[in-house]
């Protein structure tokens, strides 16, 4: 049985910002990946020529240090830079017709103006001054400070002046955002933006979205001359960056090494066994990045109690996706077309309802390396609002399936079409995915976007498992699904594995 330290299986943005800072703390990290390609969720593919996003393509606080976004933190700990491209617009398609709005506190405001009126200006401003100190609350305390254990003492004391200042506004970040935005909103339209910008956070509205993720996102969003980000290369390029991370200082990544099981002996995480029959023994710790389902097909029977198994398996999961991969000729497109685009058919159907909310990215408008000369790379989605047990009873390779795809994938052509109206006659590639293609090649159970766990009903688990050596990172840990929140999980376990010390001498290096 060969052996190393520490053990990660799975490497989704969570797994590698972990084992990448592990391994800079000079730790002998193995990663083990099921798939053949890294990234899970942010893994890129190709298809002739075309380089596809399988995932993320909203990013920001990518291009300046030192910045609140703990994906940065982690690239700028590990001495990875990621060169991004910057934009500030996007389009949209609401019910209330369609515009161009932009990151930024000012632009959002004339919109109001044009749609909804001075009243609702006022409000959206008063909102603004609201999220201002709740903002700053946010990002008070950097998440790179935060390690799970008593040694959090020192590593967060240096912030404990400014936490303590704005201890009255971080006690409000404990809530649901919805607490906060009904206090100040009355106009129907922007509780319905709100809503959307929460659910494209967490994959909830307003009413389950912690305040604590609104508040970065408003710190990040509304800060002067902010604008978006877009990695040069696609999200593969944030996943390489990653991977470099971890095999410079020695750490190894072994790609189709799917774990069957961890190995638990007198209570305690001793390594894993892989579906082809191998065995790696870890002398430090087993992490596991695969989700909190997904990690309960791992654990020997006996390993854990009952009831902590049925607690784990009863989190709720957020729904799946529908994707549509498209490679097109780029020829005579509107020369100002945004890269990103989002679609609302109905608000009243309610944000998460099912074919209700599509999302548009056309990355190579940004970066033309990702298509062909004159092509352009689509990527549409329908965000976490499909459902699994549509899919759940079909084969994949049935008639049934072809049929079924065929039908829901109309929702994100329709949406497309108000964008680009002639479409489908500038076909090069057409792939359609489905949950059950987000279960397979993310090895995600359902194919879920990740746990709907409502803020102010629940917590988030954190790291700790009751398995000695035993730890997990990534979204079924951390709050706020999505990149930065990923990040932080990996960061901050890496740092609780890492000496005081070495966390106190990174602190002091990224600041
Ligand atoms: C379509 C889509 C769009 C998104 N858009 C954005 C966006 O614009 N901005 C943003 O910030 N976030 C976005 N997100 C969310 C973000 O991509 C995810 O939250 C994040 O990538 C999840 O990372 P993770 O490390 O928690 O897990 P994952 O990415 O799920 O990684 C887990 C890894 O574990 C591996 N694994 C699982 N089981 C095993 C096993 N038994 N053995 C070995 N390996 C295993 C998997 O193959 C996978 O690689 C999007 C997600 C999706 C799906």
């Amino acid at each position: 049985m060969s052996s190393t330290e520490i053990i990660i299986i799975g490497s989704g943005i969570g797994g590698l910002s972990c084992g990448a800072l592990l391994a800079h703390y000079g730790l002998e990290v193995t990663v083990c990946e099921s798939h053949s390609i890294p990234g899970g969720a942010a893994h890129s593919f190709q298809r002739d020529g075309f380089i596809f996003d399988s995932g993320p393509s909203l990013y920001s606080g990518l291009s300046y240090s030192p910045s609140p976004n703990p994906l940065k933190q982690v690239l700028d700990a590990i001495g990875e830079p990621l060169p991004c491209l910057n934009y500030d617009t996007w389009g949209c398609y609401l019910p209330e017709g369609n515009f161009h709005t932009s990151v930024g506190a000012e632009q959002f405001g004339d919109i109001l103006q044009q749609i909804r009126g001075k009243d609702a200006v006022q409000e959206w401003r008063k909102l603004q001054q609201v999220m201002k100190p709740l903002a700053e609350a946010s990002i008070a305390l950097p998440p790179a400070a935060i390690r799970f254990d008593w040694n959090a003492v020192v590593t967060v004391s240096k912030f404990a002046p400014e936490l303590l200042r704005k201890s009255s506004q971080v006690l409000k970040l404990i809530g649901p955002f919805s607490h906060i935005a009904d206090e100040v909103i009355s106009d129907p339209f922007i509780h319905h933006w709100l809503d959307l910008l929460c659910f494209l956070l967490s994959g909830l509205p307003a009413t389950g979205t912690s305040a604590a993720e609104m508040a970065f996102m408003f710190a990040d969003w509304y800060r002067p001359g902010v604008v978006l980000d877009y990695p040069v290369g696609g999200s593969g390029a944030l996943v390489d960056a990653l991977v470099r991370g971890l095999t410079k200082n020695g750490g190894k990544l072994q790609l189709n090494a799917h774990v069957k099981q961890i190995l638990v002996k007198n209570n305690r995480a001793m390594g894993v066994q892989l579906r082809n029959g191998d065995s790696l023994r870890a002398s430090g710790a087993v992490i596991s990045n695969a989700s909190v389902w997904d990690t309960l097909k791992l654990l020997p029977l006996d390993s854990v109690s009952q009831q902590w198994r049925r607690q784990k398996q009863q989190t709720p999961p957020c729904g799946s996706f529908l994707h549509l991969h498209l490679g097109i000729d780029g020829k005579n497109l509107p020369s100002d077309l945004p890269c990103h685009h989002i679609v609302v058919n109905d608000w009243e159907k309610g944000i998460q309802s099912p074919q209700n909310v599509v999302l548009v990215s056309i990355p190579s408008l940004l970066d033309p390396s990702l298509a062909p000369p004159g092509k352009q790379t689509i990527h549409v989605y329908t965000p976490g609002n499909e459902p699994y047990h549509l899919w759940s009873q079909i084969k994949g390779n049935s008639e049934a399936y072809q049929q079924q795809k065929e039908q829901r994938s109309q929702v994100m052509w329709q949406a497309l079409e108000r964008i680009i109206p002639d479409i489908r006659e500038r076909i090069s590639v057409a792939l359609v995915g489905t949950p059950l293609t987000h279960e397979r090649f993310l090895r995600r159970y359902q194919g879920t976007y990740g746990p709907a766990i409502e803020a102010g009903k629940a917590f988030f688990p954190g790291p700790n498992t009751p398995i000695q050596g035993l730890w997990c990172c990534g979204d079924s840990t951390f709050p706020g699904i999505g990149l930065p929140a990923v990040a932080a999980s990996g960061m901050m376990l890496a740092n609780t594995i890492a000496s005081v010390e070495q966390h106190l001498h990174l602190l002091k290096r990224l600041s």
